[in-house]
């Protein structure tokens, strides 16, 4: 291959999915992440408070409760805003030995104490806390990176 050029891996024609991962909410970044992840071959299921939210949901994804989506993957998204995290100490036990992927925004800086990272591991304890994604907008996980640099 030449020094100046760069092989781009043809998702389309993946005969194979990976691992299943899960989303908890079905909001735009829950929505625009699915979708994305559904694209590079992964198997998508949802957590979600309301099963009719199955409308909305990129083709191919499943919703079910947060407790059944919980079960289905080790790698959870947590696509839901830090005000609500408190239902996630009743899923401790589910959610045990889990990797917990917390994508969150403040509306400002030192709106709390603590990290909503750090608020999240001490809900539930049993499980990895890892931060990402966080500077991504759902805008520009449907449009692409070139289009999203019009935001
Ligand atoms: P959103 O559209 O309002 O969706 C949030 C979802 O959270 C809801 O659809 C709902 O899902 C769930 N939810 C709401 N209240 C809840 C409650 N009381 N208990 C449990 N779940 C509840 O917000 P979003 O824009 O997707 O943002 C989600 C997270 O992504 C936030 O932490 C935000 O900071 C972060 N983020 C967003 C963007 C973005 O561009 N939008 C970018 C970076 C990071 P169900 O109805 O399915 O339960």
């Amino acid at each position: 291959m030449n020094s100046d050029s760069v092989a781009m891996t043809d998702l389309s024609g993946m005969n194979h999915k990976l691992e299943t991962v899960c989303i908890f909410g079905t909001g735009d970044f829950g929505r625009s992440l699915g979708l994305r992840l559904l694209q590079s071959g992964y198997s998508v299921v949802y957590g979600s408070r309301a099963l009719k939210n199955s409308l909305l949901l990129p083709k191919g994804s499943k919703v079910m409760s947060h407790t059944a989506a919980a079960c289905e993957a080790h790698v959870i998204f947590v696509a839901v805003q830090r005000e609500h995290y408190g239902f996630l100490s009743s899923l401790a036990s589910d959610l045990e030995g889990k990797v917990l992927v917390d994508v969150s925004n403040n509306l400002r800086r030192g709106l709390y104490p603590e990290s909503n990272a750090e608020y999240l591991s001490r809900l539930v304890p049993g499980a990895m806390v890892v931060k990402a994604f966080n500077t991504i907008s759902a805008w520009a996980l449907q449009s692409g990176g070139l289009d999203a640099n019009r935001q």
